[in-house]
């Protein structure tokens, strides 16, 4: 047994936290956070050190790396800022990695080598208003007219579909099948395509890389932006799966370990009763419990990120790491709030910007609620 990285994998990490603290400075966060406002030079910046090409193959542009790049990568960048990652996520993950996993070479061709450079960017819309942890009951329709196909409905909860280039689109294209999952699927559809028409929305935290209502009014797709086969877009989507549960687990984990180590810096520098708070044992086992939560996330991401790496079906373990990740950060969190008191929730200071954005991990990309009836029935319960 080996939990050791590689020596190229630590100067991987160690290149990526560099830049993470250069770029994703208070400022800078702040001003994207507090503005709504995706981080665009951070993603140029990023896009330009080759980083969005992490798990796609040369053939394409890409660095040919695996999933426990990919691992470190998100768990650096999520403890430089969460919008870093967040806005890597969407594009790379939901959308390149989607695309590579079942697109058809055309489509890979066509669209890989853009979201490598950092020219294109993409979003992903499965959720719709009546749509959300049953994701297989999806409505929006896409009505069949040969050489294309025309889209009508709304999609909920897009995140960066307001900078994407490109919308991953997760369709109806059987009204009534006998099965909810059959009779979906997947089009790669412009995000400026006439009749589409995209509102923010305001949320609690994740400002800088927030989600959007999207309308669909009579868009006309061609056939050639289909991916997969026709009605078994159920099918690819679970291919990506392993991926997407693992990235945000690697986020979660970093964003947390970046939280803990905030909180131990003020408990060291704060006094009361004429030493310092972190010489308190209440304060302590806080601080102690924070740390463990973030690597134990961290661990469970680390195995699903060597699972896949070694082709072993690890259904249960990503929403384990999912799961546990987005619990871990957003108690650690509420805890680094404590620590701090008051200063806690002063906009002053990061911890009140670190609980707000935590609070939206136990949501997106499947609840815990579903993730546990996930594991559960993994468990044969
Ligand atoms: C910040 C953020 C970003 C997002 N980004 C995207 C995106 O880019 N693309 C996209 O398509 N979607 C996105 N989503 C949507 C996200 O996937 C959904 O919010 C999520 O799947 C839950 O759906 P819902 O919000 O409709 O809640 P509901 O499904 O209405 O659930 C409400 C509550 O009921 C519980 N519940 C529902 N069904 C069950 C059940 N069977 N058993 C037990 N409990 C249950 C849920 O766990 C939850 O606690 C995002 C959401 C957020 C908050």
């Amino acid at each position: 047994m080996d939990l050791a990285f590689t020596p190229e994998q630590e100067l991987f990490r160690e290149s990526v936290r560099r830049f993470m603290a250069k770029e994703c400075t208070r400022d800078y966060i702040r001003s994207c956070s507090d503005n709504d406002r995706f981080p665009t030079e951070l993603y140029a910046r990023m896009a330009a050190q080759g980083w969005m090409g992490i798990p796609f193959p040369t053939e394409f542009g890409g660095a040919g790396l695996g999933p426990i790049e990919l691992a470190i990568f998100l768990e650096e960048a999520g403890y430089g800022w969460y919008g870093a990652g967040s806005s890597y996520f969407t594009t790379v993950v939901l959308g390149g990695y989607n695309i590579l996993l079942y697109g058809s070479e055309a489509q890979k061709r066509d669209f890989l080598p853009g979201i490598i450079s950092g020219a294109i960017k993409s979003a992903f819309a499965l959720s719709e208003p009546n749509v959300g942890s049953d994701a297989a009951a999806v409505e929006l329709f896409a009505e069949d007219h040969g050489d294309h196909f025309v889209l009508n409905g709304q999609k909920m909860f897009t995140t960066n579909a307001h900078v994407a280039d490109i919308i991953l689109t997760v369709c109806r294209t059987i009204r009534h099948p006998q099965k909810k999952h059959h009779g979906i699927t997947v089009f790669i559809v412009d995000a400026d395509s006439p009749g589409i028409e995209i509102r923010p929305l305001k949320q609690l935290g994740r400002t800088a890389t927030h989600t959007n209502e999207v309308f669909y009014r009579d868009v006309r797709v061609p056939r050639s932006r289909m991916m997969g086969e026709l009605h078994e877009g159920w099918v690819g989507l679970n291919k990506g799966l392993g991926v997407e549960r693992l990235s945000v687990a690697m986020m979660y984990a970093g964003t947390s370990q970046a939280i803990v180590d905030y909180a131990v810096r003020y408990a060291k520098e704060r006094r009361q009763f004429g030493q310092p708070i972190s010489k308190f044992q209440a304060v302590q086992h806080k601080l102690v419990d924070m740390q463990m939560k973030a690597d134990i996330a961290r661990l469970l991401g680390y195995r699903v990120a060597w699972m896949l790496s070694a082709g072993m079906p690890c259904f249960k373990e990503m929403s384990m790491a999912k799961l546990y990740a987005s619990e871990a950060l957003f108690d650690v969190a509420n805890n680094g709030v404590q620590v701090m008191g008051g200063y806690g929730v002063l906009k002053e200071y990061d911890m009140e910007l670190f609980f707000r954005d935590s609070r939206i991990g136990t949501i997106g990309a499947g609840a815990s609620e579903i993730q546990r009836t996930i594991i559960a029935k993994q468990m044969g319960l």
